[in-house]
């Protein structure tokens, strides 16, 4: 038993694929911005149908852009307000503060997603936006969401960190209508680079911002018109006081060769959830999160709710076995302790989540030990549902 050692994320890189892209660079003598990232940008269009993706060096920098990039066209003001989830990674909410503006937390609902009655009820005349996050690749009530922001006017940022391949039944993409998209390629998420993301605009106009504030605020617009003879590449005009937030084409080749995969590689994670949802079935004290009905999920992460959650998830180190928490809710942080107390089942879920192993190098077998494991260590529940 001790011999055994299941981490909850391993990536999984073709690396001969990689090498050989990435030798591409190399040899061409272009690592940086264009070339690969333009191959990838390009890919990840065709992949997702989406009409506008720019590459970043992290999806963390993408929230920060987006909401940047929104509140500038929108004409969004310093303290105006956005609708967001206690029960994500910090980047989602302090994408919100690096931009002058009020994170308002909603509530989560038994996907772990934002429920949508929270976020009416969280509505004021200061609210610009909500930002949706697809919690381990789940669309929860993203559909109802939606249309709370189209009847009220507001933006909807959609947080899509652990949703690369994620799609609803009929095939479409979801959150394609949303106004911005950020999807994240850490070394960890499932279609992995070592640190990456994209963010996909709606609009053009707002694309077009993103690569100038990308790259530092410089507009090339001017040297573009004379391109070619590479005369007046100086001549450029600085627009924005932008940051050194792009991509480039090292990374960008690795994700081109994860994104030929991830279809591929969801589906196994997919296989991989049933395993465990079967492992767990009739078993009263742990509680599998389901995916939404029409959700084909990237299943970036198998999460289950049980009544012993720090001393099951000890145990099971004792066992080989490394699960994780997705998330703690934000509200517990002293960053944003004014909102603690607001989202009863977000602070509830934080104290009883676990997010089992799931990674391409797991087998069958694997699965069925961790499932003999937690249902050998999880606590029954009170007769009162205490705890
Ligand atoms: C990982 C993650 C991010 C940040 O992604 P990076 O690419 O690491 O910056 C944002 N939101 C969520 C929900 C994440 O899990």
């Amino acid at each position: 038993m001790a011999d055994k050692n299941i981490q909850l994320f391993v990536p999984t890189f073709r690396v001969e694929e990689c090498l050989n892209e990435i030798r591409e660079c190399l040899e061409k003598g272009w690592t940086g911005l264009g070339f690969k990232t333009v191959q990838f940008e390009e890919a990840w269009k065709n992949y997702t149908g989406l009409p506008f993706a720019h590459y970043l060096n992290s999806a963390t920098v993408g929230l920060d852009m987006a909401i940047d990039i929104l509140k500038e066209t929108k004409g969004w003001a310093d303290g105006d307000e956005i609708i967001t989830t206690p029960m994500t990674f910090i980047s989602t909410n302090h994408a919100i503060l690096y931009n002058n503006m009020k994170a308002v937390f909603a509530d989560v609902d038994e996907y772990l997603c934002l429920d949508p009655k929270s976020v009416k009820e969280r509505i004021t005349d200061k609210t610009k936006a909500v930002i949706f996050v697809g919690l381990g690749g789940n669309t929860g009530r993203l559909k109802e969401i939606e249309n709370i922001c189209k009847e009220n006017n507001l933006a909807l940022i959609l947080d899509a960190a652990h949703m690369a391949g994620t799609r609803y039944q009929d095939g479409t993409l979801p959150g394609k209508n949303a106004d911005v998209i950020v999807y994240s390629f850490q070394a960890v998420k499932n279609c992995p680079t070592g640190d990456s993301g994209m963010i996909c605009f709606k609009e053009e106009k707002c694309d077009e911002i993103a690569r100038k504030k990308s790259w530092l605020g410089i507009n090339k617009d001017t040297f573009a018109r004379t391109a070619g003879t590479g005369a007046y590449k100086w001549k450029y005009d600085v627009e924005y006081l932008g940051h050194k937030n792009h991509g480039n084409s090292i990374m960008a080749s690795i994700g081109l060769v994860s994104l030929k995969y991830l279809d591929r590689d969801n589906s196994y994670r997919r296989t991989l959830a049933q395993w465990y949802d079967e492992g767990f079935k009739n078993f009263d004290s742990i509680k599998p999160i389901k995916m939404a009905q029409d959700c084909i999920s990237s299943r970036h992460l198998y999460q289950v709710i049980v009544n012993n959650r720090d001393e099951l998830l000890l145990a099971l180190n004792e066992c080989g076995i490394y699960p994780g928490v997705h998330y703690r809710d934000n509200t517990e942080y002293r960053m944003y302790s004014y909102a603690k107390g607001t989202c009863p089942n977000s602070l509830k879920a934080s104290e009883s989540i676990l997010s089992l192993p799931i990674h391409m190098h797991l087998t069958f077998e694997d699965v069925q030990y961790i499932c003999d494991m937690v249902k050998k260590y999880a606590k029954p529940s009170c007769i009162n549902g205490g705890g």
